[in-house]
């Protein structure tokens, strides 16, 4: 009994609160409460941390897709350009291909001559005499050209290239007046055009190309150097007229001589005697004269010739067109 009695009394000992225990378990409950309190806190906490992240990201990924969206349309874009360039290139590669494979002609290249205007006022049995310049350009084509301009009339000039650098201005002054702009070879040297067919055909085309590229006007008028009949080709003519034939170039040579040509001079007044007492026998005057730095007599005369010209009765000066039925000393065997 004495047992039970004692372990009942322990019991009640131990339900009894004591301060010291309160307290213990106020504590308890404190440390409870803010844990509990602090498991809610830090979750919603970081929970509203999270939440502002996310936004502020969202609008970051909203930019940053802008952005892409902004380089994805540039890209395209460039690519565009980059197509469009491609395009462009090739247009331009086809273009140029084009312009080695076709002849000026083929392009639509006025032709030298063509614009000239005055062949409309011929009439029936008047003299036709055409004035030709070889050489030019020189110092004197503008002198030349001011003459003619005066005196209102249209001439031919069987121009060369080479050297002729400082005279570019020339040959485009020569199409834009309305004279007829032939060509003389490119070189001019005997030896080198008459050659062979091929340093003939090089040296034409040499030309031809440059005066082209200068006036955009395409020549198909030739004067030999020296004439068709001149002894020096070591190529024979018939070979050199049958390709000019083939290129659609007409050469035309004279049937009067300004006398020009000579070395060592010729005064004014000679030639004009000599180009006027022959015009008389020629219904159609093919009259040789020099555009060259030596020969300033010629443009002395000039004035001269064209008015004793313009004197004569039923006698019209004209250029050389494709109408021009040429004079050639040597023709075409058939
Ligand atoms: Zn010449």
């Amino acid at each position: 009994m004495k047992e039970e009695d004692s372990r009942i009394t322990k019991k009640k000992q131990t339900s009894v609160i004591t301060p010291a225990r309160r307290k213990r378990i106020n504590r308890l409950k404190k440390i409870i409460l803010t844990t509990v309190a602090l498991l809610i806190l830090l979750p919603v906490t970081g929970c509203i941390f999270l939440g502002v992240k996310v936004s502020r990201l969202n609008r970051d990924l909203e930019s940053m897709s802008m952005q892409v969206k902004w380089l994805e349309r540039s890209l395209w874009d460039v690519k565009d350009e980059n197509d469009r360039a491609k395009a462009l290139l090739s247009i331009n590669a086809e273009m140029q291909h084009t312009q080695e494979a076709a002849t000026p002609e083929a392009m639509g290249a006025p032709i030298a001559g063509e614009s000239v205007s005055g062949n409309d006022l011929i009439q029936e049995g008047q003299r036709k005499v055409y004035l030709t310049f070889d050489d030019g350009p020189s110092i004197y084509t503008d002198d030349i050209l001011d003459i003619l301009g005066e005196y209102g009339v249209k001439a031919t000039f069987f121009v060369t290239g080479r050297g002729k650098e400082d005279y570019l201005d020339a040959y485009r002054r020569i199409v834009e007046e309305g004279h007829t702009l032939g060509m003389h070879s490119y070189s001019h040297e005997y030896s080198r055009i008459y050659a062979s067919l091929g340093d003939f055909q090089a040296d034409l085309e040499q030309l031809r190309e440059l005066l082209y590229q200068e006036t955009g006007v395409i020549s198909n008028y030739y004067r030999f150097p020296g004439g068709s009949s001149n002894t020096v080709s070591r190529t024979d003519v018939q070979e050199l007229i049958t390709y000019l034939d083939a290129m659609d170039i007409t050469y035309y040579d004279w049937n009067i001589s300004g006398g020009d040509a000579v070395q060592g001079g010729i005064s004014s007044s000679q030639i004009v005697s000599r180009v006027v007492s022959q015009l008389a026998s020629h219904e159609e005057a093919f009259v040789l004269l020099h555009d060259a730095g030596d020969k300033r007599s010629t443009v002395d005369a000039l004035p001269e010739i064209i008015e004793r010209i313009q004197d004569m009765e039923d006698t019209v000066i004209l250029p050389i067109t494709k109408d021009t039925v040429p004079i050639q000393h040597v023709q075409k065997s058939q």
